[in-house]
Formats: C-alpha cells, sequence, structure tokens
C-alpha cells in the first residue's frame, strides 16, 4: 500500500514525540511491504513563527491531500509565550480549531487503556481495576451545546445567560455508524450515553442510535445514562467497550476515563470524518516544560500512529504489531521518566523510539 501522510510536528515537545512515531511508522513500512510518503507542515506557534498566522491554507490544502494526519502538539507555555499576547484567532490554538474545521473532523476517538504494567499508575483500587480496562471513547466533536445559539442578557439588573443544545439526526447517525463500526472492530459492543430522562436531544440520540443498531446485528447496544456513566467508570470500567456519546459529556468523560489510567504520555486520540480520514494525535498537550531535554514519552504518538493504521487504512496486522511492541517494550522494564517506577530501566524519548521500532518484525 502507498500512503501519503502529512505530519504535523507542531511545539514544544511535538517535533521529538512525531520524529518517534515516524520511525516507528517507517520500521512498520518495511516489515510489512508499504510505501509511506510523509511530508511536513507547520501549524501552532510554529507557523506563527514563520507565517505569523497559526495555520495557512496551504497547510490545509496538503492536509487534505493526503491520506491521514498525524500531529505533535500545538502552543506553549501560556504565561510567558509571545504568542498568547496576540488576539485569540491568532493564538496557536486556533490553528488547531480551524484544521479539525476544514477537514469536517466531526468524531472523536480517545482510548483508555489500563496495561497491566503500569497498573500502580491506576487510582483506583486493585478490586476495582481487576485486570485492566481497554474502552474507547467515542465523542461527537462538531455539535451540541459547544456549537448551539448562546447569549447573556440583562432584565431589570437580573443577568441571564443561555446556551443550547441541538442534534439533527444526521448528526446523529453518523456518529453512531462511526461508533459501531469500530465496536465491529473491537469487543463488539456500544454503551450509548445520553440524559434521555431529561433532554430531548437525548431522547432523539437514543431512538437515531437504535435505528442504526439495526444495521449491526453482531454488536450489542446497552444505553446508559450520564451521570450513572460516570459512577460506572470508576466502580467497574472492565464493563465497557466503546461509550459513544454526544459532545459535552464525551468531553466529562474522555477527561474521566483517560484519569483513571493513570498516566498522560500513553494516552492517544483520534478525529475522524466520514470517509477513512483522520487526524490522529496524543491527548496531551506540547509540554514546553520538558521540550527539547530528551525526556518526554512518545508512546501517546506511537499509539495515535496505531489507530491511524487501523482506522484510516484498515491496516490492522500492523497496528496489532505496534499495540504489541509498546506492552513489549513495558514488559521489558523500559519507562520514560513520566511512568518510571522501581526497578525499571529508564530511557530518554529517542531511546523509547528506537525500542519501540526494534520489536515491530
Ligand atoms: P500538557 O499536557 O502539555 O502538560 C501537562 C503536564 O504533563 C506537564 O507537566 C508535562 O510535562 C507533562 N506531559 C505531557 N505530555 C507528556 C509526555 N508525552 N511525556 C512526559 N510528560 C508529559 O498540558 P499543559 O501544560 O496544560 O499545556 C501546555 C501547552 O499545550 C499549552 O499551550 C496548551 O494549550 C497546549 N495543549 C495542546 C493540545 C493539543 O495540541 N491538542 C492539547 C492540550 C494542551
Amino acid at each position: 500500500m502507498e500512503l501519503n501522510i502529512v505530519c504535523i510536528p507542531g511545539d514544544g515537545i511535538g517535533p521529538e514525540i512525531v520524529a518517534e512515531a515516524r520511525k516507528v511508522l517507517e520500521k512498520v513500512a518495511l516489515v510489512f511491504g508499504h510505501k509511506m510518503n510523509f511530508k511536513d507542515i507547520l501549524m501552532g506557534g510554529a507557523s506563527i513563527d514563520v507565517h505569523g498566522v497559526p495555520l495557512t491554507k496551504e497547510a490545509v490544502e496538503d492536509a487534505k491531500a493526503s491520506d491521514a494526519v498525524l500531529m505533535g502538539s500545538i502552543g506553549g507555555d501560556t504565561t510567558t509565550s509571545p504568542w498568547y499576547k496576540l488576539p485569540p484567532d491568532k493564538r496557536p490554538e486556533a490553528g488547531l480549531l480551524g484544521i479539525r474545521k476544514a477537514l469536517n473532523l466531526f468524531a472523536n476517538l480517545r482510548p483508555a487503556v489500563l496495561y497491566d504494567e503500569l497498573a500502580n499508575a491506576c487510582p483506583l483500587k486493585k478490586e476495582i481495576s481487576g485486570d485492566g480496562f481497554d474502552i474507547m471513547i467515542m465523542r461527537e466533536l462538531t455539535g451540541g451545546l459547544y456549537f448551539g445559539e448562546r447569549r447573556t442578557t440583562e432584565e431589570n439588573g437580573v443577568r441571564t445567560a443561555v446556551d443550547t443544545l441541538v442534534y439533527n439526526e444526521n448528526e446523529i447517525r453518523r456518529i453512531a455508524v462511526k461508533g459501531f463500526d469500530i465496536a465491529k472492530k473491537r469487543r463488539g459492543k456500544v454503551t450509548s450515553v445520553d440524559k434521555a430522562n431529561v433532554l430531548d436531544s437525548s431522547r432523539l440520540w437514543r431512538k437515531v442510535v437504535e435505528e442504526v443498531a439495526q444495521n449491526y446485528p453482531d454488536v450489542v447496544l446497552e444505553h446508559m445514562l450520564v451521570d450513572n456513566c460516570a459512577m460506572q467508570l470508576v466502580k467497574n470500567p472492565a464493563q465497557f467497550d466503546v461509550i459513544l456519546t454526544e459532545n459535552m459529556f464525551g468531553d466529562i468523560l474522555s477527561d474521566e476515563a483517560s484519569m483513571v489510567t493513570g498516566s498522560i504520555g500513553m494516552l492517544a486520540s483520534a478525529s475522524l470524518n466520514d470517509s477513512k480520514f483522520g487526524l490522529y494525535e496524543p491527548s496531551h498537550g506540547s509540554a514546553p516544560d520538558i521540550a527539547g531535554k530528551d525526556i518526554a514519552n512518545p508512546i501517546a504518538t506511537v499509539l495515535s500512529a496505531a489507530m491511524m493504521l487501523r482506522y484510516s487504512f484498515d491496516l490492522d496486522r500492523e497496528a496489532d504489531a505496534v499495540e504489541e511492541a509498546v506492552k513489549q517494550v513495558l514488559k521489558e522494564g523500559y519507562r520514560t521518566g513520566d511512568i518510571m517506577s522501581e526497578g525499571c530501566t529508564q530511557v530518554g524519548c529517542r531511546e523509547m523510539g528506537d525500542l519501540l521500532a526494534s520489536k515491530i518484525g
């Protein structure tokens, strides 16, 4: 397979972690007989420094012309970096919002996996975390409360604020289809999370998800209210496979799920559109405090690259090989500083990338 991958190294630790993910992808290409063409584009602070804006039209065109985008992270120290003296629409984050919009990325995927070797980092009691868990949170990214009409008014000295939560059936259907498709590649279970006991938008959500489920007889569907889901995540996380939910519920639940894994340097993510195209990036930020020191953990970016292989290219064997390499390296006791524990061998970002690449093939 010939694949054109656009890389956005970005700011802070971004260039370091993307270099390691690319190293792993290059090894995958070599071992499995693919041709991967990489092209770097600028975004965020790196683009501001060169072009005066966080994202150029040319960069968007390059991303659109690619098969998938692999990103590090953008942004700097928000108190000291001169980027944050610029108006909001010229700051690094505006680049990320701009590219998500331009590429129509409406489905956000955030896995929360507890690895046996990192079980100590999990804040849950051993009897709850049990044999670990592997959850995929699928969050709708372009609708709901964050994009509905909003206003603040004042009448007779009393201020009133209104936000509106709007979903139409098409928006619900397209994310539900993604959720079921992804459950088919996993353990075949979708938990659709809503607040159907109160909200009309949730009642429509539930109906449309049920309609979509008709086309997936081999996937088990259950519904769960969002308040219960928040509790179940810390009570019995292993019950979940794919959690499918709207924008704000997903925002909150995905942070909760990632916290229960205990390590920010391990968390991948993907944002997809309605074709197989996606932007893949770690869940963490650009960590300016550790940039350029060769101590960042590249695993979240490497696992994001594995998601790219699986969800954009349908290269499941190759994705399995990358995920297996991560497990193997952890099993052998290698750790970057953020996940270091007694008795393990501490390695830097580059060495971790070398180790991961060496386990493929
Ligand atoms: P952060 O995730 O960058 O860092 C939080 C803490 O985690 C820091 O101590 C950092 O050193 C550590 N950390 C993060 N990733 C790590 C890794 N791979 N290995 C080892 N340690 C790691 O969050 P922050 O400090 O709040 O934000 C820094 C910048 O990142 C800000 O400009 C913010 O806007 C930006 N940001 C960007 C994205 C994105 O590009 N999608 C997401 C979140 C934050």
